[in-house]
């Protein structure tokens, strides 16, 4: 049944919320999370790598995390900055299910978007209600026609559940919350309909609880805009550390340290990923992952960020995980050599770091040794022209640089977001610098952009064309994306010599002036 068909249900928030704290005046309990969690939690097979009971073993380095986030731990603001597949998003349905059953209380979850709230609502939460005796009682039946259980608000004893989009306003100012739980920050807006962060405001809703809890949790994004790279620096800074199975030596898990074999032709065998010991440098094998993990501890870097333990902030990479082969993070990582955007991919999503734009590469050293191919920003020695393509989106401009060689070949040379908003000057202004920069040829000569493209499908056409109309002269000209690959869609190119075909479905000609815009 869709939205539309399920009857209206007048949820009145405040009403809720007031009615859970005077009905749900229970003392808090001290069993931690984890513990709850390997006793009631169980898996759905639709949603889970491993469905079945929940085993905090499986995934210790989230035992803490849960714990924290436990009434029984006196922290306030939990951060976890993370790689994917950890397991993170059953960890945050774990919360939701204790809270429901063992401390109830007014609680939000929020998405980057309404839908996604949505998603989340109608699959992970509704299963876990579904599958577990225990919750199942507490939690109104939705389809009971006066049920206080809509896929946004559900009620249950001496507690209600909010699940909201960061891009909904009303969502977020609605009521006052204890529990507030932050899934994927990176994706929410800047600027919310102009009533600021999203994030402050959900805040700004716990405020009038002594004991209450806030969890942010996401993949990292571009260094100095990340919103989880800003929490988590405000916090204590935890790694995980393992024990070497040689020397026992306690260390963080890092990327530099997995090293593989090549052939004797020089290809890559990923096949043959370990993990040489920062200490020892003796030979860990993936085998060794699952025992280390169960012996690992957090430890702190800033210890001093942690005042009275209220901040803690947790940063870990998917060489973590149960369920990612080093072999197969060292797969990706030999695939992002030759496209930046893969390249920001695996730095976000598979190390958990902030993408440094600019370093115009990688932001640690170590991947910056191990970066072979061809550099960023650096046109290999086929490369006979440059051009730019410029996507414009609500909160940023994304740019991707190509190079062609002849007989069409091509290769992205860089990618760089400016975040902002496209209606102001100031972004444009970072844009048109960035454009007129001179790359570096491998010949060692210097090369221009010779030409842009600029899509004007967002919403902020009329600046593309203002911006365009008076750098013509450099081949800077207004498309329209198509969503048909290779078509021109404005006009056909004139005096066209040789025609290129960019990344995206565009087309560009040597000689430039194609459309006229
Ligand atoms: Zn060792």
């Amino acid at each position: 049944m869709s939205d539309k068909q399920t009857p209206k249900v007048n949820v009145d928030g405040g009403q809720l919320v007031f009615k859970a704290i005077t009905a749900g005046l229970k003392p808090d309990p001290c069993e931690p999370m984890s513990e709850w969690a390997d006793e009631h939690r169980l898996l759905n097979q639709t949603y889970a790598a491993e469905p079945g009971k929940w085993r905090t073993n499986r995934t210790p380095y989230l035992r803490e995390i849960m714990d924290a986030f436990s009434p029984s731990s006196r922290c306030e603001f939990v951060t976890i900055m993370k790689g994917a597949q950890l397991g993170f998003t059953e960890a945050l349905t774990n919360m939701l299910g204790y809270i429901i059953h063992r401390t109830p209380a007014p609680v939000m979850m929020i998405q980057p978007t309404q839908n996604l709230a949505k998603r989340y609502s109608k699959q992970r939460l509704a299963t876990m209600i579904k599958d577990m005796p225990v919750l199942k009682g507490l939690v109104a039946d939705p389809r009971a026609r006066d049920s206080n259980n809509t896929t946004l608000s559900k009620a249950f004893d001496g507690g209600v559940l909010f699940i909201a989009g960061a891009n909904s306003a009303a969502d977020l100012r609605s009521v006052p919350v204890r529990f507030l739980l932050m899934d994927e920050i990176d994706s929410y807006p800047y600027d919310l309909e102009g009533e600021g962060s999203p994030i402050e405001l959900a805040i700004n809703r716990t405020k009038t609880f002594a004991r209450r809890k806030v969890l942010m949790g996401s993949t990292p994004t571009v260094k100095d805009v990340s919103a989880v790279e800003r929490e988590f620096l405000k916090g204590d800074q935890r790694k995980y550390h393992v024990a070497c199975p040689h020397c026992d030596t306690m260390q963080e898990l890092v990327w530099s340290n997995i090293k593989w074999d090549k052939d004797e032709n020089k290809v890559h065998r990923p096949e043959t990923a370990f993990y040489a010991c920062s200490h020892c440098a003796g030979v860990i094998n993936e085998s060794d992952k699952l025992a280390m993990l169960q012996q690992g501890a957090w430890v702190a870097t800033k210890p001093d960020n942690n005042y009275r333990d209220t901040r803690r902030s947790y940063h870990i990479s998917s060489l973590y995980s149960p369920w990612e082969s080093w072999e197969n993070l060292v797969i990706k990582w030999l695939d992002a050599q030759r496209d930046p955007h893969l390249l920001k991919t695996f730095i976000n999503t598979t190390l958990g770091q902030v993408w440094d734009d600019e370093a115009n590469s990688v932001s640690q050293e170590d991947l910056q040794k191990k970066a072979e191919a061809y550099p960023l920003r650096t046109v290999p020695l086929g490369g006979l022209l440059v051009t730019a393509g410029v996507d414009t989106q609500d909160n940023r401009l994304e740019v991707v640089l190509w190079a062609y060689g002849k007989d069409g070949q091509q290769w992205a040379i860089d990618y760089h977001v400016f975040f902002g908003d496209p209606s102001s000057p100031k972004l444009w202004d970072e844009l048109d610098e960035y454009l007129q920069k001179e790359l570096q040829h491998e010949s060692g000569e210097g090369i221009k952009i010779s030409a842009t493209a600029i899509d004007t499908g967002g919403h902020h056409t009329q600046r593309v064309y203002d911006f365009c109309r008076t750098r013509r002269y450099r081949h800077i000209i207004a498309i329209k994306g198509s969503s048909t690959r290779n078509k021109p869609v404005i006009s056909k190119p004139s005096s066209v010599d040789v025609t290129f075909i960019m990344a995206g479905g565009y087309r560009y000609s040597q000689r430039g002036y194609l459309w006229q815009v």
